[in-house]
């Protein structure tokens, strides 16, 4: 009777047989179903990339951030410059221990009460809390090789980089204490232009930093300017373009208008470098495209070079 049964079933129908298979298949279904949520470790693997690993947006390389870190944010591969944070970028320049760091605790107060979806009070917070900074620019007086000078450095990761009344204020201080010590300037620019939260207040910003530049330059002192990604509108049409020497970061966006704003007004197609560094060195607005490892070394050049005349005077 057993066999019978046993060799009807296969052979009769196949069809059938699935009405024997079914409970083996419902036990390896649930193994399967449990499978996948072991393999859910893959989701795991995913995420050690994410911390670990950066992708280049100019040439799709994944870049170990530890080697990214060293390399002072640039890719190794195809030179593109990453942002980097205002302290980073001081400690990439100056001489150990020689940043004394002026007004570090200054910040903005909300004068218009601005209210758009957050309140501008709000904003600050909470770009303070992440960015661990008071306002978009750091500074104070430093050594540089063996150069006494006084150094802006901006930081976009604070609001776009935008300049209120403390940007504003810092910048003026640190340029008037330059003049008073007869110091060499060095302001490194990153800004998306005036901070629309602060209104006129931010605008006035540009005509006082750019009079405080006017006095430095009356004592024969060198500003030098450093422009990097991006660099544009109220910054760019003040202290930014005053350098006595002009230098920019390869790649680096800078213009005062957008491209779309300029394309509108103009009705001109516009080349398709428009508003980068190498465009601009072309049409001779900047002096020099200095890529970020290079930076401190021609820092040190140039202010040779524009010290010496001071140098040979104080000598004789
Ligand atoms: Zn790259």
């Amino acid at each position: 009777m057993d066999t019978t049964s046993f060799t009807k079933k296969p052979l009769g129908n196949e069809k059938i047989e699935p009405a024997l298979t079914p409970p083996p298949m419902v036990a390896t279904q649930t193994t399967f179903t449990k499978k996948p949520k072991v393999v859910a470790g893959k989701s795991k693997k995913r995420d050690i990339p994410e911390g670990l690993w950066t992708k280049c947006p100019a040439c799709e390389t994944m870049i170990f951030d530890k080697e990214l870190d060293e390399n002072l944010k640039v890719c190794p591969k195809c030179g593109h410059h990453f942002p980097i944070g205002s302290r980073e970028r001081i400690h990439s320049l100056v001489e150990t221990c020689t940043f004394e760091e002026m007004d570090a605790t200054m910040t903005s107060v909300d004068v218009l009460r601005f209210k758009g979806v957050s309140t501008y009070k709000s904003k600050l917070e909470q770009y303070q809390k992440n960015t661990t900074l008071k306002d978009a620019v750091v500074t104070g007086l430093c050594k540089i090789g063996s150069h006494r000078l006084a150094l802006g450095v901006m930081d976009f990761g604070f609001l776009g980089g935008s300049m209120g009344s403390v940007v504003g204020e810092k910048l003026t201080r640190l340029i008037e204490r330059a003049t008073e010590k007869e110091m060499p300037v060095v302001i490194i620019s990153t800004s998306g232009g005036a901070r629309m939260y602060e209104g006129m207040f931010s605008l006035m910003q540009m005509a006082k930093t750019s009079a405080s530049l006017a006095y430095h330059a009356q004592h024969r002192l060198p500003y030098i300017s450093v422009l990097t990604h991006p660099t544009t509108a109220g910054v760019m049409a003040s202290y930014a373009t005053l350098g006595d020497l002009i230098l920019a970061e390869p790649g680096a966006m800078i213009g005062f208008a957008g491209p779309r704003v300029i394309k509108d007004t103009t009705q001109a197609e516009l080349p398709p470098d428009f508003q980068t560094a190498e465009f601009l060195l072309n049409h001779g607005l900047i002096d020099a495209i200095v890529p970020r490892r290079e930076m401190k070394a021609r820092l040190i050049a140039y202010l040779d070079f524009l010290t010496a005349g001071k140098k040979a005077a104080a000598a004789s």
